[in-house]
Order: structure tokens, then sequence, then C-alpha cells
């Protein structure tokens, strides 16, 4: 499961980071809804969904989480989504895997819309499900991703291991045929290629360099492939 349905992009991973020039430790995974290819993202890829089902213990705001929630989903873990624009559950509804909790929004501290997911232990020695009311007077331990959902931690786009996402359309996939290019031409794009989890399905070489062929890939990469070598000025096929 992830938070939004469809694809979803992690802008900022769970872990240390530098944010304004200042070192900390984000103790969640910023992402956004991101459109298949050559789709519009509708106002809806902006909802939030319960990641693994429980009772929601607390619905908050403050200046850097902006609105959030906190969904306590076993005995000693909650989760908590913030900067939400919308909450549309209320303290003490349980809420199953799935279910829409909100709207993601720009609220508290951010520089842009998105949503930060964080789940979290609570400190030992404890009655758990008391504390977990009082979660504020409590030493809470961020879980990494990995150790929630197997949900990458890394930049870039992920599709979750879920079956509630849809599959980009398959027909939109294409591949490109760039080149001839010189073996340094070469290196640069099966290194974007590779960055891309893409492919190489085809490298010939010709009296004047080598021709590759690489996908198939969605529109979205199509973009930044075809870019890259336009700005090497090479000539580009799409298939
Ligand atoms: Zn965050």
């Amino acid at each position: 499961m992830t938070p939004f349905k469809g694809l979803n992009r992690v802008t900022s991973p769970f872990g240390p980071r530098t944010l304004n020039g200042r070192r900390e430790n984000h103790k969640g995974q910023d992402s956004v809804p991101t459109k298949y290819p050559g789709e519009p993202l509708p106002e809806s890829a902006w909802q939030v969904r319960e990641v693994t089902g429980g009772t929601v213990i607390r619905i908050g705001y403050d200046k850097s989480r902006g609105n959030y929630v906190d969904i306590r989903t076993s005995a000693r873990h909650f989760e908590r989504y913030q900067h939400l624009k919308s909450i549309v559950v209320k303290v003490g509804q349980k809420v199953s895997q799935g279910q829409l909790i909100g709207v993601a929004g720009n609220t508290g501290t951010g520089t842009a819309r998105h949503l930060h997911f964080g789940v979290y232990k609570v400190g030992a020695n404890t009655d758990h499900y008391k504390a977990l009311k009082d979660i504020n007077t409590l030493e809470q331990y961020a879980v990494p991703p990995q150790q929630w959902s197997g949900v990458p931690n890394a930049l870039g786009t992920y599709k979750g291991n879920d079956t509630l996402d849809t599959p980009p359309p398959v027909n939109t996939l294409k591949t490109l045929t760039i080149g001839p290019m010189s073996a340094g031409d070469v290196i640069t794009l099966e290194n974007m290629a590779k960055d891309l989890r893409l492919r190489i399905i085809g490298e010939a070489m010709s009296g004047v360099g080598t021709i590759l062929t690489i996908g198939p890939m969605s529109a979205g990469d199509r973009v930044t492939i075809a870019g890259k070598a336009a700005e090497l000025l090479l000539p580009v096929t799409e298939k």
C-alpha cells in the first residue's frame, strides 16, 4: 500500500538530509502523486489513503506539520500524515486499509504540496494503548520505510507493492533509437538509462558511431532521454 493511489513519487526519502543548510533526520517519507504517461493529474490523485488500517488517535494542527492525523495501527505503532489540506476522519474512528482519510495539501512548513508520511514506534516500558493516546509525552522512534512495507525509500517513482495501484497503460510505452554517437555519449546515455531502470535493447555499430535502442519507456522517461540526446545533438527515432 502507498498513501496515494496510482504512481507515487518520493520527493524526500526517510533519513538524514540537509534542508535549508541544516542537517536533520527526516522522520518520514515525502511523496506526491504523479501522473501516468500522457494523463493529466486530477485533484482526486491527492486523496490520501490509510496505508495499514487502524484507529484515529489524534487530529491536530501545528506550524510545522500543518494539518495532521495520527492513526494507531498496532499496539506499539502509529502512522502520521502531515501537511493535509483536509481531513475526513474523526478521532476514535476505525479506518481500514485503503480508506480515504483526507487530501494532501501544503499546510505547515513545506516548499510545495506534498504528503509527509511517517511510521512511529512508541517508547518501551509504557502502557502502550494508553501511551498512544498521549504520544506527545513519549519518546517516539521513527521507523524506516523498509521496516513497514517494503516501499522503496529512494527518490523517484515507485508503484509500491500494491494491488490497489493500477499499472500505467502499456500502449503508451515506446522505445527510442538514438545515434550514431561517440563512445563517450554511449556511456552518458547508458548511465541515464540505468538510473531510470530502462533496458538497452540494441547497441549497433556503424561507420560513424554507435546506435542505441532503449526502452520500452514511459512518456516521462522519453522526455528525459530524448532531452539528453538533443543536448548531445544526436538524432532520435521513437517507435
Ligand atoms: Zn517530510
